[in-house]
């Protein structure tokens, strides 16, 4: 029995709500399931049958359509507008829930630093490999849209690499190693990179752009390297 409505609502006609224009209306009178609650003004129906009735009729639907059921949802979650809405919902609340948490996420960043780091270098491995070609798609849907910014990244690495690349440098054989790694590319079909066995900006030292600091990788295996500022 439904009554913790009961002493909130004001006794209304279903004429009366339909004058006024309101969905629901209340008599105080018991449905025949004993809810004593709102009706609708359209047909009547008792408010609380009506969500049992559609939660079973829901639920009978899911039992015996429940692989149709799980197809469509997942097809509905996968359109654009719904990626980009679920995105902008994540980054809205994300963000709010940072600004007002920020000590306590500083704090357990603190704590967990270690094991964060030990489980992202494994986790980080797997979703690249898991999402390759939607990583790829993204980063390049952001240098197209992004072209400027893109442009003065580029800039800017090139600038870099030219200040770590000392006058004695072999240019020619520093040449060859990307050459290779083109050729390894076009040859396995498999993204290769080359990647500064000493990082360039490496925290206690730093590494040369010259061909002995130089190996090539595939691009999954350099990704997991740590310092992300070596992909090219
Ligand atoms: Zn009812």
């Amino acid at each position: 029995m439904m009554t913790s409505n009961e002493k909130t609502l004001d006794i209304r006609s279903r004429q009366q709500a339909q004058q006024t224009g309101s969905v629901t209306y209340f008599t105080g009178r018991p449905c025949k399931r004993e809810h004593v609650c709102e009706r609708y003004t359209k047909n009547q129906n008792c408010t609380e049958c009506s969500k049992k009735y559609s939660k079973d009729y829901f639920q009978t639907y899911y039992k015996t359509n429940r692989e149709i059921y799980l197809e469509r949802s997942k097809q509905r979650s996968q359109t654009k507008e719904q990626k980009a809405r679920c995105r902008d919902y994540a980054r809205k609340f994300g963000k709010i829930r940072y600004e007002t948490n920020r000590e306590w996420f500083k704090d357990y960043r603190r704590k967990n630093k270690e094991k964060q780091q030990a489980y992202m270098e494994v986790y980080s491995k797997e979703y690249y490999e898991r999402n390759k070609d939607s990583i790829k798609e993204a980063s390049r849907y952001w240098r197209q849209n992004n072209p400027d910014k893109a442009a003065s990244y580029r800039e800017i690495r090139n600038q870099y690499l030219k200040e770590r690349t000392p006058r004695w440098a072999n240019l020619d054989k520093i040449k060859e190693i990307y050459l290779e790694r083109d050729r390894l590319i076009v040859e396995t079909g498999v993204q290769h990179h080359v990647d500064h066995v000493i990082p360039l900006n490496g925290k206690c030292i730093s590494g040369l752009h010259i061909h002995t600091n130089l190996q090539i990788l595939t691009a999954a295996a350099n990704l997991n390297k740590s310092n992300k500022w070596e992909t090219e």
